[in-house]
């Protein structure tokens, strides 16, 4: 590691720097440069490429290519430029970086589980290799807000061979050579590449989202800093509304939305034996026909198949039709004794713009045409 012309290395807070362009060639993506001394921290341990500007010139992103740092503009920069990164976008990245180190790491101390995925997206997604209980959630994200409260130091460590070998320092693979060591007294001890705050305190919040299953372990998504406040800020908007929605208190919406939840289960229920008197009672007064065609109001699918089934059995119709006026059109279930329907199926759907289909006995699908025009086709090919 060549620490000469790093300087997000030597200084991880400088955002402008002057610089040489060494060499300048068109690349895939834009334009390839290369400087005498960068600010600019290359794509690497999870952390993404900053991007900012040379003399004015966007830089779109930065990668290591081999022992050079390559940054990507999107026009040719020569002689001697000034560089500026998006520093909003970087101390954002810092601070979820070390947000990152203090969680994985106390997650480690605890559990001795391993980071062994990390993704740096609109959500931090962290991986290890074994699970760890919902219910422990809660407590690791204040461990982790306490070494925050506590402000210790970030350090940044180079030790020898020797010394090393006694340290007992997070890696996500075998290390040669001068280590970077990320230490944070209290929560981890890491080899790392990347760029973090000065001191736990800049991390400012660190939250767990969400956390699932994965592989043989768990997928844990977390924000800190300013991402952490502007989520949370969103999350209780919503909640806020749902409260006033539900005439309940924040803190009680999810066990009103269950008490609603039983209700409607309750009066779906209720509803559903309403309808199977409804048609029960209808049916009885119906006079038997071969083609019966009913437009019925306030069903749904379900009832619809029953109504069939029921005029069927109780032989009212060889053939019946139930349909009901659907943002399409018509929703429709025709059933029969007599008629191949599942043959009819097509012709139906082709002479009423319709789709659908089922089995020889039963079809259902939508028609898009008038209550005329079905009724006429239907009185046609049934
Ligand atoms: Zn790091």
């Amino acid at each position: 590691m060549s620490e000469m012309n790093e300087l997000f290395y030597r200084d991880p807070y400088c955002r402008s720097f002057t610089a040489e362009v060494i060499r300048c060639e068109k690349g895939k993506k834009g334009y390839e440069v290369l400087l005498s001394d960068t600010a600019f921290y290359p794509e690497g341990g999870g952390q993404p490429g900053d991007t900012g500007t040379l003399n004015g010139i966007r830089v779109l992103d930065t990668r290591k290519r081999g022992d050079e740092i390559i940054h990507i503009t999107e026009a040719p920069a020569e002689g001697i430029v000034k560089g500026e990164i998006d520093w909003d976008r970087r101390f954002d990245l810092m601070q979820n970086h070390t947000g990152e180190h203090i969680l994985s790491g106390l997650i480690h101390q605890k559990y001795g589980y391993d980071n062994v995925g990390f993704h740096m997206g609109d959500m931090i997604q962290i991986d290890f290799d074994g699970m760890i209980p919902a219910e422990d959630l809660a407590e690791l994200e204040m461990m982790a807000n306490r070494i925050i409260w506590n402000d210790v130091p970030v350090n940044i460590l180079f030790p020898g061979e020797e010394e090393l070998k006694d340290l007992p320092y997070r890696s996500k693979k075998e290390l040669e050579g001068l280590v970077r060591i990320v230490e944070i007294p209290g929560a981890d001890i890491c080899a790392c590449c990347g760029t973090h705050v000065r001191r736990s305190g800049e991390v400012g919040m660190i939250r767990i989202f969400s956390s699932e299953k994965h592989k043989n372990g768990v997928r844990l998504e977390i924000l800190s800093g300013r991402r952490a406040l502007q989520l949370s800020q969103k999350l209780h908007e919503q909640n806020s509304r749902i409260s006033v929605m539900l005439a309940a208190e924040p803190v009680n919406t999810a066990s009103h939305v269950e008490r609603q939840k039983e209700e409607i289960v309750k009066r779906d229920g209720q509803l559903s034996r309403i309808r199977q008197k409804y048609i029960t009672m209808k049916a009885d007064g119906i006079q038997p026909e071969r083609l019966q065609i009913l437009f019925e109001e306030d069903t749904d699918r379900v009832m619809m198949r029953k109504y069939v089934n029921l005029l069927i059995e109780s032989k009212k119709a060889e053939t019946a039709a139930v349909l009901t006026e659907s943002i399409q059109g018509f929703d429709y279930v025709i059933g029969s004794v007599s008629d191949d329907l599942r043959k009819k199926a097509k012709t139906l759907n082709q002479r009423l713009s319709g789709r659908g289909g089922g089995s020889t006995e039963m079809i259902q699908g939508t028609f898009s045409a008038s209550k005329e025009d079905i009724e006429s086709v239907l009185r046609e090919e049934l």
